[in-house]
């Protein structure tokens, strides 16, 4: 199934992000995630790719284990970081032959310790090099791409970053995943200008449910999203509580969620952390107000 053929206003449709474990701890823990999150029958699920490609050949395992085994629509993330072109050939002939049908394209976030990113040995420094590779080549994959509501961390500029989108999307994407945003204000306010640039594919909004204080500020930094000042102090208000922490977030997701819904979004991308609690709670009051 093809994930632009599953956005849909009228019947928008849940998915989750997944990352593959490094420990048999983890392995355990996304298994029980799985287990949770599939019986809200999401429209999709996706697999993330460690930076640098550093999970590479898991990303792909992990992806077809979940088809084969719950018949979940899954996608794979691949990035340029992670893949020269032949590599990436040879990867897109493996999920082809397993009816993979969807593959988020992505430059990749640089390995850590390393300051800037840098494209694998004769690879793409950009991702919409990587989706003009892709659709050069002979197969016929559903495309996605990675936006920026608040702009992209390295962009000078909001109105430079939206050109290159417009340029990404033109090179053959179906669909875009905004980054996680707290302010919804910052994702109605992007779609409009998208729109206004000639950017027509559907723009599904990433919500991440914050349940951690030290990793939602980690996280923010990391990837230029903003909390806004009133949740800001709220979440300083109960950092020692953990409960009232998930608690507040489940809520503040909850409500995003709800006025993304009656503005027509196509789907929502819930950043799940593999972790299941927060977003079966948040689709759970999202479904039963439906
Ligand atoms: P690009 O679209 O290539 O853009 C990167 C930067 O380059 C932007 O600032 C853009 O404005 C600029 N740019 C683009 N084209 C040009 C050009 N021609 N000339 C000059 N500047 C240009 N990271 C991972 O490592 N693994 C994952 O699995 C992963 N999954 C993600 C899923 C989602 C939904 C999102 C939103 C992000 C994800 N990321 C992931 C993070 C992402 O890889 C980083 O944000 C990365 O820094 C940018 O990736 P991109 O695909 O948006 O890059």
């Amino acid at each position: 199934m093809k994930i632009r053929n599953r956005l849909n206003p009228s019947d928008p449709c849940f998915s989750f992000e997944f990352f593959p474990p490094r420990t048999d701890e983890g392995e355990a823990n996304l298994l029980k995630a799985l287990e949770d999150l599939a019986a809200l029958q999401p429209g999709f699920v996706s697999v993330t790719e460690g930076a640098g490609g550093s999970t590479r050949t898991k990303t792909v395992e992990l992806v077809l284990r979940i088809k084969q085994e719950t018949g979940i629509e899954a996608m794979a993330h691949l990035t340029c970081g992670g893949h020269t072109p032949a590599e990436l050939r040879a990867v897109l002939e493996r999920l082809s032959a397993a009816k993979v049908d969807n593959i988020l394209v992505l430059r990749g976030d640089p390995p850590k310790g390393q300051a800037a990113f840098e494209p694998a040995p004769g690879g793409f420094r950009y991702a919409a090099e990587m989706v003009r590779f892709i659709r050069e080549e002979d197969f016929n994959f559903c495309l996605g791409g990675a936006c920026y509501p608040e702009g992209h961390v390295e962009t000078p500029s909001r109105d430079d970053d939206l050109r290159h989108l417009k340029a990404k999307v033109d090179a053959g994407l179906d669909f875009v995943v905004t980054q996680l945003f707290f302010d919804n204000a910052f994702y109605f306010d992007f779609v409009e200008r998208a729109r206004r640039a000639g950017i027509n594919v559907p723009i599904v909004p990433g919500i991440m449910p914050i349940t951690n204080y030290e990793q939602i500020q980690r996280f923010t930094r990391l990837c230029g999203a903003t909390v806004p000042m009133r949740l800001a102090l709220q979440l300083e208000r109960v950092k020692d509580n953990p409960e009232a922490m998930a608690q507040l977030g489940v809520a503040h997701a909850t409500v995003q969620c709800m006025e993304l819904l009656s503005r027509g979004v196509p789907g929502i991308h819930f950043y799940t952390l593999n972790k299941s609690p927060a977003t079966r709670m948040i689709v759970s009051a999202l479904r039963a107000r439906s």
